[in-house]
């Protein structure tokens, strides 16, 4: 990661409350042959770090992971996409249990918190459901 590809990582950090068990490890722009160019971070766990179980936030090793993505809210115009190899914490009460990232408001959501509190600002503003359904989908690169 270049000097300013590392401060852009250090803002991102901060703004998507990335404790000390997580870090960005990579930013770079892509350009999809169907549109604009986009804006790519990729979160990972930093090695050996514990992880809080969901169930009773006890601190964890890790016993897997799957590949997720995340909608964010655009950064600088560009559609911005999270990507993170997200573990299992090893809970010795509760078994293997899916890790919440900081910027998730609900389990399983495919869009950050951010992203869904600019959801929730245009339906306190008046959009209506399909307005902000089409919007939506169009953020996130999906047929309506
Ligand atoms: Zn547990």
């Amino acid at each position: 990661m270049d000097a300013q590809a590392g401060m852009l990582a250090r803002l991102f950090e901060h703004s998507m409350g990335l404790g000390e068990e997580w870090r960005v490890e990579d930013v770079r722009f892509e350009s999809p042959a169907s549109g604009d160019e986009e804006l790519h971070i990729r979160v990972g766990r930093v090695p050996g770090a514990a992880v809080a179980c969901p169930e009773c936030g006890a601190r964890c090793g890790a016993c897997d992971a799957r590949e997720r993505t995340w909608r964010h809210l655009d950064i600088w115009q560009f559609r911005t996409v999270v990507h993170c190899r997200v573990p299992r914490a090893d809970c010795p009460e509760h078994g293997p249990r899916t890790v919440r990232m900081p910027w998730e408001v609900r389990p399983n959501s495919h869009c950050t918190a951010l992203f869904e509190a600019r959801v929730l600002v245009m339906a306190m503003s008046g959009a209506t459901v399909t307005g902000i359904a089409r919007r939506k989908a169009r953020a996130c690169g999906r047929a309506f």
